[in-house]
């Protein structure tokens, strides 16, 4: 499908002071625009062409999956601010009361994330399969969706999304976010259907559910134990876990002791007995 600029559902000046119409422009009006144009040229004629964007970003990588997680996450951060900010509704504030202990501590949690993330990425409120809330800091263009967490709410905390209004004061860009954030919108995402995704990844979500520093733990745990790339000894291909072998049936994230026994080298055909950890 041809991506095409999703509409901004406010004026270009809404937002001011707190993000000006300056950034508006370039954020919203060049960078999107440049990723959506991106994504159109790298997917024409290839099987990309036919998929959903969420189904590109789960099974992508490289410029593809780069392009088409900054399509979606900026569409979906757009829609989480309003003009018209109101306060909190009740229900989300009692799910945050359960997973965080209190609004507060999700708000200095949610917002140290943000401000930690080493150079640009975004920052996730996100819900496993179960309802639990979790705090996601993502690199780049990560998604919280390739790890089975339905997003709900995200801040863009690449350079861009604040460079013009608040120079190198990141911190002070995601406190005066915080303030336009749709919090309606946040619970209306909640009450939506799970997305597919959820129950395909189930199980890395049941290692997330005791919270963001635990799964941060386990995460490099798994990566440093899973995440070593092999390489074919006959023709020098190398299986990266984390691009997987989405043409052969492989997802994303698939260590290669779990590679099935038939597998074979994509490159040159030859069996998994070929191949040796990259140094
Ligand atoms: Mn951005």
């Amino acid at each position: 499908m041809i991506y095409t600029l999703p509409p901004l559902p406010y004026a270009p000046d809404a937002l001011e002071p707190k993000m000006s119409q300056e950034t508006i422009e370039y954020h919203y009006g060049k960078h999107l625009q440049t990723y959506i144009d991106n994504l159109n040229r790298l997917c024409e004629g290839t099987p990309y062409a036919e998929m959903s964007l969420e189904d590109i970003i789960l099974t992508a990588s490289g410029p593809v999956f780069n392009n088409a997680a900054q399509v979606w996450n900026h569409t979906f951060f757009f829609n989480s601010l309003t003009p018209k900010p109101e306060p909190m509704p009740l229900e989300l504030k009692d799910y945050l009361i359960r997973d965080f202990g209190s609004v507060e501590t999700f708000k200095e949690k949610f917002k140290k994330a943000a401000t930690d993330i080493f150079g640009s990425g975004w920052a996730w409120l996100a819900q496993d399969g179960d309802g639990k809330l979790h705090i996601i800091q993502e690199s780049n263009a990560g998604n919280p969706m390739r790890a089975g967490l339905k997003p709900l709410l995200t801040i863009d905390v690449w350079e861009h999304a604040y460079y013009i209004d608040y120079r190198n004061r990141r911190a002070a860009f995601v406190d005066n976010c915080w303030e336009l954030i749709d919090w309606k919108k946040v619970v209306e995402r909640m009450h939506e259907p799970d997305p597919k995704y959820i129950e395909e990844t189930v199980v890395v979500a049941e290692t997330t559910r005791d919270g963001f520093t635990e799964m941060m733990a386990e995460a490099i745990m798994e990566d440093e134990k899973d995440m070593q790339k092999y390489v074919c000894v006959t023709c020098g291909w190398v299986y990266d876990p984390e691009e997987g072998d989405p043409e052969n049936g492989i997802d994303p994230g698939t260590p290669f002791k779990d590679l099935p026994a038939d597998w074979t080298c994509p490159a040159c055909g030859v069996g998994k007995e070929y191949f040796e950890p990259e140094r």
